[in-house]
Parts: structure tokens; C-alpha cells; sequence
């Protein structure tokens, strides 16, 4: 049995006030309901500490939007592995399409990325997604397969299912079109079967989410697919009744 997780990134976007108000309103709103799904949130690097301390007595956990790879030293405005560690996080994503796209992220990276993180203990949820041109081309599987061989090359098997995958098609994210639960679906079993080839048992439990415009409206269609484990949600992530609506929405 996989537990769903529902992941919040909230890019950079957030100040000292909104994080407050935002998670007092999901710790109330948890606390009020019946969902028990695991639940993170992921805010701007300098809201991580205020983040951990308004949650501690809270079951929400706290990661990074993205690491370097290297050990502590002279690379200026980096943020190592084990600093987030050391701050209490317990995720980092890693390989998100915009750091792939803005910042030239490679495959070789993004699983270096996951290999840092897996060494300093954080849980490391490593983001996949076909463009809209590798979709019209037929392409989806090709470069999905390639995007996870990358990380299985270079990890190894074993790092599943400490590692977490996001399947999040580009066209998809902050564009209010959403893959369909069908599209969705299709996708996270290649993810599955892949791992699969390499450990069946693994695979069984590796959590692959979904993400790229899930709103209240949308999530309990996606998530009722049988190999989509949760969702990494962005936009919604910024409101607490919507972010609340969707993790009520995730099946066990
Ligand atoms: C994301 O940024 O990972 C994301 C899925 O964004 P949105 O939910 O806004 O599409």
C-alpha cells in the first residue's frame, strides 16, 4: 500500500506574512478534518526556518524547491544538501521543468541532484514532464523513459522508493489545462513498469505523483487513477482551502 502525498510548491512566491497566515490556516483546516494523507510544503529557501517552526507541532512537513550538488563551499548563492537538512527539511524537489527550462537543468543533473539529497537523508521528489511539442510528436514515453533512466543509471534502483517522482507534463503547469486522469494514468504506469524492469517490488512502492494544474475541481478524477499516488500542486498551493480541498480529494 502506498501512502498519498500531496506536495506545495510555491515557486517563489510568498513573504514573511503570507506564510504565516497561509499555514495557520492549513494547521486549523488539518486539524478540523478527517485527511490523513502525508502532506508537504515547500516554500522560497528564506521562509524554510519560520516554515519548520510554525509546523513543529504539526504533522505538514517542510522541504526545498532545489539543492546543489556539491558539498559546502565557494559556490555563491547555493544551497547544499545537508543545509536543508540541517534546517529540518525532510523533501527536496528536485528537476522541476523550470529548472530544467530557466536554468538548464540536464537529465545528468537533475540525477545528480537526486543523488545529493539522497546522501544527506532528504527525500528527494524528482520531477519528469514531456513538452507540449514531445507530446504532439509522440514522444511522451521516449523522453519520460529518458528523464528516469538518467536517475536510475546513475542511483541505482535502491534509491526507490526513498525517492518520489512527479510526473508533470510542462503543458500542463500553470496553464489551467491539466492532462486528463487517462493521460495522467498512462504515463505514471510507463513510470512504474520502467522501475519495474529493474525491481517489481520497488516499483510497487514508489510513489509517483501527478501535478501540473490540479485544482479542488479536478483532483478526485486525477488521483482515482491506480498508479497516481498524490499530487505536486502549484498554484492551489497558495490557498489553503483549495490546498486543503485537494488533499481531502487523494485516496489512500
Ligand atoms: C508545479 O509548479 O509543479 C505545478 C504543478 O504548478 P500548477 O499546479 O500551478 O500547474
Amino acid at each position: 500500500m502506498r501512502r498519498s502525498l500531496v506536495a506545495g510548491n510555491w515557486k517563489m512566491n510568498g513573504s514573511v506574512s503570507m506564510t504565516k497566515d497561509l499555514l495557520a490556516e492549513l494547521k486549523v483546516g488539518l486539524d478540523q478534518s478527517m485527511i490523513d494523507v502525508d502532506i508537504l510544503v515547500c516554500p522560497p529557501f528564506l521562509y524554510i526556518p519560520l516554515a519548520v517552526q510554525m509546523l513543529s507541532a504539526s504533522s505538514i512537513s517542510v522541504g526545498g524547491q532545489n539543492l546543489d550538488i556539491h558539498e559546502p563551499g565557494a559556490y555563491t548563492g547555493e544551497i547544499a544538501a545537508e543545509m536543508l537538512k540541517e534546517n529540518l527539511c525532510d523533501y527536496v524537489i528536485v528537476g522541476h521543468s523550470e529548472r530544467r527550462a530557466l536554468y538548464g537543468e540536464s537529465n545528468d543533473l537533475v540525477a545528480q541532484k537526486a543523488k545529493a539529497a539522497v546522501a544527506a537523508g532528504l527525500k528527494p521528489i524528482v520531477c519528469l514532464g514531456e513538452t507540449l511539442e514531445d507530446r504532439e510528436r509522440g514522444d511522451t514515453g521516449r523522453v519520460v523513459r529518458k528523464q528516469l533512466m538518467s536517475v536510475l543509471d546513475l542511483n541505482g534502483v535502491d534509491i526507490f522508493p526513498f525517492a518520489i517522482i512527479a510526473y508533470e507534463p510542462v503543458w500542463a503547469i500553470g496553464t489551467g489545462r491539466s492532462a486528463s486522469p487517462h493521460e495522467a494514468q498512462e504515463v505514471h504506469a510507463l513510470i512504474r513498469e520502467t522501475i519495474a524492469e529493474f525491481n517489481p517490488t520497488v516499483a510497487g512502492h514508489t510513489r509517483v505523483l501527478y501535478g501540473g494544474s490540479v485544482k479542488p475541481d479536478n483532483a478526485q478524477a486525477i488521483f482515482s487513477s491506480p498508479d497516481i499516488d498524490g499530487g505536486l500542486i502549484g498554484g492551489a498551493a497558495l490557498v489553503a482551502s483549495d490546498f486543503l480541498a485537494i488533499c481531502e480529494s487523494t485516496e489512500q
